[in-house]
């Protein structure tokens, strides 16, 4: 019980710190005016964060080490001298534009491919944005987007010291561009990612575009920059999902056949049996059963 404390503590004070940094922005510059603190699901993505901070953290950097101790094996010792020559700074733009690049089409994939989409759906399952639903991840999901970040660095042969701070820096902005917040940064949302353009990524639209990351440079590029002048109406997914913690680990891992009755048991608990049973059941299927 002691050995847990400290890591109390560290939750407790990440809490805190969260809080203190993004309460205040969210009165002073809201997205979405009048959205309460305590909004629904509120308990929901608290448990996510819990989960995320005392359970899965750790395996993700256990696989994180794993992986990299495989990679280190594996990059020829010249190729890293050679990056390790290069300046600092340019080591580290390189870094960053490579996994923008990677995150940028790793996302889209995530979007694009039934059996990654299955696994993030959780964290689009989320109907009201804000700094703490910014948790609300599978912790698969997050080991495919940790590690799809962190290659470059790692192939460069960074310290893992150095890609914890990068982990750091990118899990802050993470929760910034969650954050129920609209900064007026005009012209510069083409550089630098804002909450506005991860907003409109999570509409009920699964293509709705901006899958970049720090900047969104690369949706510029590829075409899938979205950015009208207001907020999406709603957020979250068409699909009937799981609106329990443990609902959203396990959906994920179930065979398609069984996540597929879970599906219908939602839909039972939320309507009468002769609208399910009926011939005109045929209505808003969710786009995963009607895709090809
Ligand atoms: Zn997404
Ligand atoms: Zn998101």
């Amino acid at each position: 019980m002691e050995d847990l404390m400290p890591q109390v503590q560290a939750v407790g004070l990440s809490f805190a710190f969260l809080v203190l940094v993004f309460l205040p922005m969210e009165k002073v510059f809201p997205a979405k005016k009048g959205q309460p603190f305590f909004r629904p699901h509120w308990v929901l993505d608290l448990c996510f964060f819990l989960g995320q901070y005392l359970l899965w953290s750790g395996l993700v950097t256990w696989v994180l080490f794993q992986f990299n101790t495989q990679l280190f094996g594996s990059v020829p010792h010249g190729f890293r001298a050679m990056v390790a020559s290069q300046p600092f700074w340019l080591q580290v733009v390189e870094v960053v534009v490579l996994s923008d690049f990677l995150i940028y089409w790793g996302h889209r994939l995530q979007h694009n491919v039934d059996f990654l989409w299955r696994f993030h759906k959780v964290h689009h399952s989320a109907e009201h944005l804000d700094w703490l639903a910014a948790h609300r991840e599978h912790p698969l999901d997050s080991i495919y987007t940790i590690g799809l970040i962190n290659l470059p660095a790692m192939l460069l042969g960074f310290p893992l010291v150095a890609i914890a701070g990068f982990i750091a820096f990118r899990g802050i902005w993470a929760v910034y561009i969650h954050s129920n917040v609209r900064l007026p940064i005009g012209p510069f949302r083409m550089l630098i990612g804002a909450p506005e353009l991860h907003h409109w990524h999570h509409d009920l639209d699964r293509k709705a575009g901006n899958y970049a990351n720090i900047s969104p440079l690369m949706d510029v590029i590829f075409g899938t920059y979205v950015c009208p002048n207001h907020e999406p109406e709603k957020f979250g997914i068409h699909e009937e999902f799981p609106k329990s913690y443990l609902g959203q680990m396990v959906h994920p891992l179930l065979p398609e056949k069984v996540a597929q009755r879970f599906r219908w048991k939602l839909r039972e608990d939320r309507q009468p049996l002769e609208t399910i049973t009926s011939p005109s059941v045929s209505t808003p299927l969710s786009p995963e059963l009607t895709s090809p």
